[in-house]
């Protein structure tokens, strides 16, 4: 079953010169639930702006979305209400290069900060998130500073704080990019076993084809917006 599907989706942007940039050009992709799907691309590709409309942030030109079997877009129009939009989204959970922890905050603070909206209560909270800081074994470093933890640690946080409303998709946009190869097999790794124990489907964005070979099971490559080619790893080119 397909649990992200973009049909014909275009994103134009105008710029300052008044030119349209096609930042997402005639995109067609079909993501199957509990896979590990790589979109791959150099910078400016348009990787960025097409996570942004699956995660429902940026709004298509043109095109259909379809997410967790509920159609948001269709041919270019919202077809849902912005809160049930607001509502759908935080069933994606989102990690990015500079991980985003609120730094005057504990990392369970970090963890509990979006469990906010979740109607448990405060002591139901900490559990929660004490328990998702055990699944990326962190629980060791609940009550540090997310400054006083290395960069592969402060990732696994927002990992943990990403996966704390149950989320069926997580994307990851260039989640790797800043840490150093050590760290960078930890989170591969973690992404892996996330895939395997909770079948999450996880969109992996990266200019690193080191980090697709290693834990993608499909992948598509993006050049000035399109998507030039898709399918199965071993079937796809992998350019340097
Ligand atoms: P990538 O993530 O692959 O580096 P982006 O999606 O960030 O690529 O950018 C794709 C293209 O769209 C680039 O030419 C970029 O300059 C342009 N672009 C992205 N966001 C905007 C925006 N908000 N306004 C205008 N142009 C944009
Ligand atoms: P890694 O080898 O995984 O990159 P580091 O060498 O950065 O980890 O850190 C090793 C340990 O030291 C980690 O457990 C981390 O919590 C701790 N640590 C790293 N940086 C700081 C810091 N600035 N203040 C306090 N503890 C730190």
């Amino acid at each position: 079953m397909a649990i992200i599907e973009l049909k014909h989706v275009n994103v134009d942007f105008a710029n300052h010169t008044d030119k349209t940039v096609h930042a997402v050009h005639d995109v067609n992709l079909s993501i199957e639930k509990g896979t590990i799907f790589g979109i791959v691309g150099f910078s400016g590709a348009g990787k960025s702006t097409l996570v942004r409309t699956i995660n429902l942030l940026q709004k298509p030109t043109a095109g259909t979305i379809k997410v967790n079997g509920t159609e948001f877009i269709k041919d270019g129009q919202q077809i849902i209400t912005n809160k049930n939009l607001q509502i759908a989204r935080r069933k994606i959970g989102m990690i990015f290069q500079n991980f985003n922890l609120l730094n005057e905050i504990t990392v369970i603070e970090n963890v509990a900060f979006a469990l906010k909206h979740s109607g448990l209560k405060e002591k139901e909270i900490n559990a929660k998130a004490l328990q998702l800081l055990e699944l990326v074994d962190l629980k060791d470093k609940a009550n540090f500073y997310p400054i006083q933890l290395s960069g592969g640690q402060q990732q696994r946080v927002a990992i943990a704080r990403a996966l704390a409303n149950e989320p069926d998709i997580l994307i990851s946009d260039e989640a790797t990019s800043a840490l150093d190869p050590q760290n960078t097999q930890q989170i591969l790794s973690l992404l892996k076993k996330l895939q395997q124990e909770l079948n999450l489907t996880i969109v992996l964005i990266t200019h690193e084809m080191a980090a697709v070979k290693q834990i993608c099971d499909q992948v598509a490559l993006m050049q000035l917006g399109e998507i030039v080619e898709q399918g199965n790893l071993h079937d796809i080119v992998l350019r340097p």
